[in-house]
């Protein structure tokens, strides 16, 4: 499932292009993609003729800004992807569910071959209105976090975003010490944090030296603060190297491209193999549901 860096690459490779392009038409082949709106007419007539200002992302959350103050959001799901076309005769991959034909040139295609991904369009709220914000992205004490949530209410309740928010390691402690929930589970809940997964979140652990099973209220000072350094460190490294794309999965950029960071996993999906750091061979635990690897040497 992509995660933060992929939805990152997407991101930046976008805002070079979408900035200023107008929306002529979207066409709609699967309903279940736009599932929040009462049919694929309704979410057509909120984008057509819009112009798009700005591509931002929040968590696992991609933004269109749109010039009426509304927004496009998309999230990938299992398998989603973005990709730009130069126009209609480019032959479309299958599973492809959204069109938008862009002015002057160009199209967008949302493509998803499993259709857990959505896109929807926001309207934004009236004004002196207040989305309920997510009480832990409160703490923040910049970042442009806030302000996109409070103009995409459907996201206020989102966690803290590693980029988008900022948090000094002692207000990160006051979460942490909060909650007695196993770290990896307390990384991946999006209402926490934003934006890690299932790779992301071991990768991050295995660099902060954390077993991904200690409880989030048991890590001394020390801890924290190392876990609170990873994070940004793992995920911009991720993003250096566009987003990992798995065998399993379709992660690519908006051409086409998959990332590499695969290649520079040091514990994800390396059950049995032997620990880069200190040869002993890495370990799976099941932690709602999901697989966890980490070094049983290297973590604590
Ligand atoms: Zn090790």
């Amino acid at each position: 499932m992509p995660e933060l860096p992929e939805v990152d690459t997407l991101r930046v490779s976008l805002a070079r292009d979408m900035p200023g392009r107008r929306i002529k038409a979207a066409a709609v082949t699967n309903g279940r993609v736009v599932r929040r709106h009462k049919s694929a007419k309704d979410f057509r007539a909120l984008v057509e003729g819009r112009t798009i200002k700005s591509v931002e992302r929040l968590g696992k959350y991609l933004v269109f800004g749109l010039d009426n103050a509304s927004h496009l959001v998309v999230h990938l799901g299992m398998s989603g992807q973005l990709r730009r076309a130069k126009g209609p005769r480019e032959p479309k991959p299958t599973h492809t569910h959204v069109v938008f034909t862009l002015s002057p040139a160009g199209e967008l295609r949302f493509v998803d071959p499993r259709t857990f991904g959505e896109l929807f369009v926001s309207t934004p709220p009236e004004a002196g209105e207040e989305p309920p914000l997510s009480s832990f992205a409160r703490l923040s004490i910049g970042g442009d976090g806030l302000d996109l949530r409070r103009r995409v209410p459907e996201l206020a309740h989102l966690g803290l975003d590693p980029f988008m928010d900022q948090i000094g390691w002692d207000r990160f402690a006051v979460i942490t010490r909060s909650r007695s929930t196993a770290l990896k589970v307390f990384l991946t809940d999006q209402d926490i944090v934003a934006g890690i997964g299932n790779i992301y979140g071991d990768e991050i652990l295995y660099h902060a030296g954390l077993r991904p099973a200690r409880p989030a209220d048991s890590l001394s000072s020390v801890e924290i603060r190392r876990l609170h350094r990873s994070i940004p460190e793992i995920l911009s490294d991720a993003i250096k190297y566009g987003g990992s794309t798995l065998p399993d999965e379709q992660f690519v950029d908006p051409d086409g491209k998959p990332g590499t960071y695969q290649e520079h996993h040091q514990v994800y999906n390396r059950e049995g193999l032997p620990c880069y750091q200190c040869r002993t061979p890495i370990e799976r635990i099941t932690l709602r549901q999901r697989g966890s690897y980490f070094c049983p040497k290297c973590q604590s």
